[in-house]
């Protein structure tokens, strides 16, 4: 690429914010980040990855007065530094020109390429004034800038450190947790609409019992952003399992159990084979077992996943569309995936009562989803009269706090049992 590597980079970097410093004026970091790099190099080769990098290298250059502050960081990781700058304006014009250079696709000896862009940006002296903790905004911001859906630019802000801080404590106590094992899996009953039956649990993890607590909510982004949802996912479905065969064995042979499953588990190739030789080990059935994901799964890289889960169909398992009806709830990934239930987002219950058209809603999805031949379950019935209309629309499952909330095995056994005959 001929850019200067990080030492010369650095040593740029300490000239530029001492004679800033001087001047009275501001220095900005902008670090650059390409969006799908790894994918390009995976299915082009890198012969072709490097012909990406010398155009991406050219295209930024374009937009630069000189290629001094230019310097490639790692990878498909770059780092601009912009002297003599008075208002973050000046930054934010000189960052879209660069961001809009990558709106269309690359050229490469004839492909079209896409691949985006994500700047982070910090000031010296305004958000650090010493070059590693710039560095270290610039690519917190960065970080940003990659989650962000709408901009492809971010800039520093204070609040970000704590944020960052936060993920990265939560990510550090995730993998000692995981090490002697302390998290929990807790189960909240599934019932039969009309009997309000137990006919099965899903299994939810829970953050050791320790304080701060930590929601999975927060976490399992976490876990899967760090591939931490490897081995969590592996633990959580093995202590399912062996639950699932400890109930069949004291006389609830026909209890279901509901295991929430990340994309990330399910892209990575060996949690299908996993699963496969877990339950062939065991004593349970595959298809007492029901794999929840959600559409945002189905969005992802689609023929890999829908290639595992018929895999994992095929092998028996049942595959339920998690919180459906929140998102895009699209019919033809219903049709095309080889899902057989769909559980209605808890948003679903809310005010069937007082609005008329969400009720209206309700009805019609589940009159459509009954035609298709899904099995329904309800989520987050909170109140009776919610239970006793999913009854009447003819919704066969139903989950929420009406019926249990989520509960340790010993809870959920002394429940089972209390039911008993
Ligand atoms: P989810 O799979 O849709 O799970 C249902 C969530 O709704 C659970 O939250 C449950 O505690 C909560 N809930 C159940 N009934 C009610 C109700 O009547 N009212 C209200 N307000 N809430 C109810 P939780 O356990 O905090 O989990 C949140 C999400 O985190 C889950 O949503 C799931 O997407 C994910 N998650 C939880 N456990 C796991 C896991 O073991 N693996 C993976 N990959 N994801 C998990
Ligand atoms: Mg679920
Ligand atoms: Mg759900």
């Amino acid at each position: 690429t001929g850019l200067s590597n990080r030492f010369h980079f650095e040593e740029v970097l300490r000239v530029m914010t001492a004679s800033s410093r001087r001047a009275g004026d501001s220095v900005a970091l902008l670090a650059l980040d390409l969006d799908n790099f790894k994918h390009v190099n995976d299915t082009l080769g890198h012969a072709v990855g490097d012909l990406v990098l010398q155009e991406v290298v050219r295209r930024i250059a374009a937009c630069l007065r000189s290629n001094e502050g230019f310097a490639r960081l790692g990878g498909d990781e770059f780092a601009v530094i912009l002297g003599g700058i008075h208002s973050p304006a000046e930054v934010s014009a000189i960052a879209n020109r660069i961001v809009e250079q990558f709106q269309g696709p690359l050229l490469i000896g004839g492909t079209e390429v896409f691949c985006g862009l994500s700047v982070g940006v910090a000031l010296f002296p305004a958000d650090a004034d010493e070059p590693h903790e710039l560095l270290k905004c610039a690519d917190i911001a960065m970080y940003r800038a990659k989650q962000g859906e709408h901009s492809k630019i971010c800039f520093y802000e204070d609040r970000y450190q704590a944020e960052f801080k936060r993920r990265a404590t939560i990510k550090n106590e995730m993998n000692r947790f995981l090490k002697d094992s302390q998290f929990r899996l807790f189960y909240q009953p599934i019932v039969e609409a009309g009997s309000a039956r137990i006919v099965g649990v899903e299994a939810l993890v829970r953050w050791p019992d320790r304080s701060p607590v930590y929601y999975p909510d927060e976490f399992i982004p976490i876990a899967e952003e760090s591939r931490l949802i490897d081995p969590l996912g592996r633990w959580i479905a093995r202590t399912a399992v062996q639950q699932l065969a400890s109930w069949h064995q004291s006389g609830f042979p026909s209890l279901y159990m509901s295991l929430n499953i990340s994309p990330v588990q399910l892209l990575g190739g060996e949690f299908t084979e996993f699963l496969i030789r877990e339950l062939g080990e065991s004593a349970v059935e595959t298809s007492a077992v029901t794999l929840e994901v959600t559409e945002t799964t189905l969005f992802k890289d689609d023929n890999k996943i829908q290639s595992e889960l018929t895999t994992l169909s095929n092998n028996g398992f049942g595959v339920a569309l998690d919180d459906f009806g929140m998102g895009f709830s699209s019919i033809a990934h219903l049709m095309r995936h080889p899902v057989n239930a769909v559980k209605l987002d808890r948003s679903m219950q809310m005010d069937v009562f007082s609005d008329h058209r969400r009720r209206q809603m309700l009805e019609g999805l589940t009159l459509m989803l009954q035609k298709l031949d899904f099995q329904i379950v309800a989520e987050g019935v909170e109140f009776e009269e919610q239970r006793a209309l999913c009854e009447v629309l003819g919704i066969h499952r139903l989950q929420g706090y009406l019926f249990g909330k989520p509960m340790s095995a010993d809870e959920m056994t002394a429940r089972l049992r209390r039911a008993m005959p």
